[in-house]
């Protein structure tokens, strides 16, 4: 017999009818065809508790294209290896700017404003690349184990497509080669840049792998300490100011979690001591957030009292 559905999934599925009654807006990512082509009208939520019970509505275990969301393993990975030093090469500001944008990086000596937008998410990777002689094995087995579940991996086409449309961030990587703030070679450091993008995962993947992010750096399901307290608390306050591109002041205003947001239409937000939310939708707001996971978020965050503040 099928089991009911629980109270947080009844919640849920009333949050993901609302959402997709409303009038559709935004466009799915188009700047490479693989990604142009997803069915932009798919839509699901997931919440992983601290408890290891995960409630989830809608298209919760379709995977999709993380794209940004993989800024935060790549990060998290980079700051196990790389210590402190690691604050060298890239700081902890909001930008102010869009994602790929390239004008701070001149003026700034090259050092990326937060490890979040482009430029910082490429020095974070050139620093993988650096310290593993497989840095691209080293993120997925870090994503499989967090996850528990070694299906996890890369779309080919995604990765392939993200490489021949990659000029933009080709430019910021050379800008930062430029000023000394990329170690390895520029193309290697993109490499595993678009690998990581490129990597499929569904909404009850992204919650469940986070949820060491809520629980102080121990990850719930396994009891393995994944990052320090100081570094779950870090990641958090950087997700917070600079996790939804040149929306996250508004987000932080309106909802008031640490969250990070992906081109493919993926958010990811934590709930302090009590779990991950993670919503998808492909359909893109100006800010390049997805219009209907936006909506879900905040609505649960309301209903649920989850804010930090
Ligand atoms: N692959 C995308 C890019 O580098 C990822 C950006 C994003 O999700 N914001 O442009």
């Amino acid at each position: 017999t099928p089991k009911r559905p629980s109270n947080q999934e009844l919640l849920l599925n009333e949050i993901l009818q609302e959402a997709l009654a409303l009038p559709l807006s935004g466009e799915v990512a188009n700047y490479i065809p693989a990604l142009a082509s997803v069915n932009p009208n798919q839509c699901g939520i997931a919440v992983a508790n601290l408890d290891g019970q995960v409630h989830v509505a809608g298209d919760a275990d379709v995977p999709f294209s993380i794209q940004s969301v993989s800024k935060v393993f790549g990060l998290a990975l980079a700051m196990l290896r790389m210590g402190d030093d690691l604050w060298q090469r890239v700081h902890m500001e909001p930008s102010g700017q869009a994602f790929n944008s390239i004008v701070q990086l001149e003026w700034e000596h090259g050092i990326p404003r937060n490890p979040f937008i482009n430029a910082g998410a490429i020095v974070v990777a050139d620093t993988l690349v650096s310290h593993y002689s497989a840095s691209k094995n080293a993120l997925m087995s870090f994503v499989r184990g967090l996850a528990d579940r070694p299906e996890i991996a890369v779309n080919q086409d995604v990765f392939l497509s993200e490489k021949q449309h990659g000029s933009r961030n080709a430019a910021l990587a050379y800008l930062m080669k430029s000023f000394g703030n990329i170690e390895a070679d520029v193309e290697d450091a993109l490499d595993h840049y678009f690998y990581q993008c490129s990597i499929e995962m569904s909404c009850r993947d992204v919650a469940r792998s986070l949820s060491f992010l809520a629980n102080r750096g121990v990850q719930p399901h396994s009891g393995d300490t994944i990052v320090s307290r100081r570094d779950a608390h870090r990641i958090n306050a950087i997700m917070q100011t600079s996790g939804m591109y040149d929306q996250s002041g508004e987000f932080a205003f309106e909802v008031g979690l640490p969250a990070k947001s992906g081109v493919g239409g993926g958010i990811v937000a934590i709930v302090p001591n009590y779990g991950v939310i993670c919503a998808w939708s492909p359909r893109l707001n100006q800010y390049g957030n997805s219009c209907m996971g936006m909506y879900m978020i905040t609505r649960l965050a309301e209903k649920l009292g989850l804010s930090v503040y």
